[in-house]
């Protein structure tokens, strides 16, 4: 049977990742170790990059976000206030007879079918499941699986020495969202950005590094006033449009403003490195998707060559990243779990209030209530306690007190890189003149990710004055970026492996620019990767150049 077409396009995806040090399996002189990959020569500086795109455009580049860097072990405690130690799990399966394992909704999924979620919380088959690898219809029934790695920490191997590698890299700033509040002079709304590694322990890893085990996270939890106090202090809160950037943040912004303000500023951030609109596609989680304490989530998805179509032949994409409105659960969650205040003190609202009508006072007061003691009752704590807590943390809305609520844009570093490579991945065919075709592979990053920014080439590698030229050319631009200098081989093979590295120019050092025609005295040619372009251009205008092209 002929290989799916989009199978085919991944093989070859993979292939060249391999082949050009991209992306290497892990472990792989030891036959490998599923859901582990390791990044050579090239991915690592591509994935570089794009870390550092993130950061900057997430936290230097703003006055209103802080960085943080905490560790991969934490507290366990942390991981029971999150609600990961409960529930962090997917449904797994095994087939009786063939022994493979499962995750049963993407068993499902598979066959065209839909997981079904019980009254109780609980997973079942639908009627006709059967094993994809043996046919059987012989299957466990669906139970949960803890995605959490597990450690002890210390020598003794005992439960109370159980810590977790971290599924997410969310739950740290949360927990020093005190500590940042204080020593970064923010004020709500602020955020706090955050890049590292994260770790699940996968039922099936797949698609590549799209499903891994150990992976990378660039999150920004961002906190902001609740719709109650942007109310009273701003007499309503700003409605925009549900569609489109809204704009500069505004004072009297809400949740769901700036929930849009994410969505939008993520998707220019994909724009900005080259996966255009087109290539994107969106889900909005439904409110049965939701968690029940989430206002809404916007998941960007990719079109990558393995995104199933619908069945009007659209393909919708995997998701990339989602950007969730949480509420204030993650605070009040570690508020309850340490019994550590979480909340900030509002001078602007404490003044607001006092001056507010009695009417609106309480109705700001009523709608607080009813979400604090909704929160507390869905938490598990019971109606009389929730009840008394919800009056108090109403009674210092109004004096100024609250706990934020975040926005949460999280993004997966590796799905990025998958992405960007498979949206850089392009086949060239040519025909030569005796009808011989041969095919060339072009990655065509984004001059910002690209992991090499210029090839620079001597024209001969044995004429010492065209080589100390070359050299002098890669230490001009060396501390500023990362250059790639080759003598080997023809001028044509050494732009086809330029092309295959992704590297956006390629600068050719030749006679001309020791002088042999006086008026082009220190210029190189210049050759363009996407259309293959030449042009001269003066040694003393190359950094400048370059720099303006690729940051
Ligand atoms: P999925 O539904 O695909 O499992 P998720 O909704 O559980 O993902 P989140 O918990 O929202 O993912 O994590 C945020 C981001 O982290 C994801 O958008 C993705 O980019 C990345 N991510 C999550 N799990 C993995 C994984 N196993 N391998 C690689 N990246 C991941």
């Amino acid at each position: 049977m002929a290989e799916p077409k989009e199978n085919l396009q991944m093989e070859k995806i993979v292939s060249l990742c391999k082949r050009r040090g991209f992306i290497f399996q892990s472990s792989e002189i030891y036959g490998g170790i599923n859901g582990f990959w390791d990044y050579g020569p090239l991915g690592a500086e591509l994935k570089r990059n794009v870390k550092e795109l993130w950061w900057n455009t997430m936290t230097r580049e703003r006055e209103d976000v802080a960085g943080l860097e905490a560790t991969i072990i934490m507290s366990p405690a942390i991981w029971k206030a999150s609600g990961h130690v409960d529930t962090f799990s997917d449904p797994m399966c095994d087939c009786k007879k063939c022994k493979k394992r499962f995750r049963a909704d993407q068993l499902c999924e598979d066959q065209g079918l839909t997981l079904i979620k019980t009254a109780d919380g609980k997973f079942a088959l639908p009627a006709g499941t059967k094993c994809t690898a043996c046919d059987s219809k012989e299957l466990t029934e669906p139970r949960p699986f803890n995605l959490m790695f597990k450690t002890y920490v210390g020598p003794v191997e005992s439960e109370d020495n159980v810590a977790y590698l971290r599924p997410e890299t969310a739950q740290a700033i949360f927990a020093q969202f005190k500590n940042v509040l204080e020593t970064s002079r923010q004020k709500v709304p602020f955020g706090i950005g955050q890049i590292g590694k994260a770790f699940r322990n996968e039922v099936t890893p797949r698609n590549y590094t799209f499903r891994s085990r150990e992976f990378e996270q660039m999150e920004l939890e961002f906190f902001i006033k609740p719709d109650e106090a942007v109310e009273a202090i701003h007499g309503s809160v700003a409605t925009v449009p549900a569609t489109g950037h809204p704009g500069e943040p505004q004072p009297n912004w809400g949740w769901q403003a700036w929930h849009q303000y994410w969505v939008e500023e993520r998707v220019r951030f994909y724009e900005g490195i080259g996966l255009s609109r087109d290539t994107l596609g969106f889900h909005h989680q439904t409110p049965e998707e939701l968690a029940h304490y989430a206002r809404a989530c916007t998941d960007i998805l990719f079109k990558f060559p393995f995104s199933k179509k619908d069945e009007h032949g659209n393909v919708k994409g995997d998701e990339l990243e989602g950007i969730a409105a949480r509420s204030d659960f993650d605070l009040s969650q570690h508020q309850r779990f340490s019994g550590k205040p979480m909340g900030v003190f509002d001078d602007e609202l404490r003044g607001a209030w006092a001056k507010l009508p009695k009417e609106k006072q309480d109705a700001l007061w009523k709608r607080y209530y009813d979400n604090r003691k909704n929160y507390l009752t869905k938490s598990g704590v019971e109606a009389e306690a929730a009840q008394k807590q919800a009056t108090a943390d109403a009674d210092g809305l109004a004096k100024g007190q609250y706990i934020p609520h975040v926005i949460e844009p999280s993004a997966g570093v590796d799905r990025l890189i998958l992405a960007l490579i498979a949206n850089a991945y392009t086949e060239v065919t040519k025909t030569d003149d005796k009808g011989k075709t041969e095919t060339t592979y072009v990655m065509k990053f984004h001059p910002r990710v690209a992991p090499i920014k210029a090839g620079i080439l001597p024209l001969l590698k044995n004429k010492p004055e065209l080589v100390a030229k070359a050299i002098a050319v890669r230490d001009l631009l060396r501390p500023w970026m990362n250059v790639y200098y080759d003598d080997g081989g023809s001028i044509g093979k050494r732009y086809a492996r330029q092309d295959e590295a992704g590297t956006p120019f390629c600068l050719t050092i030749d006679f001309d620019t020791l002088g042999e025609k006086p008026e082009l005295l220190d210029t190189v040619t210049i050759r363009y990767r996407d259309d293959g372009k030449q042009e001269r251009i003066k040694i003393s205008e190359l950094r400048d150049f370059l720099l303006s092209k690729t940051r």
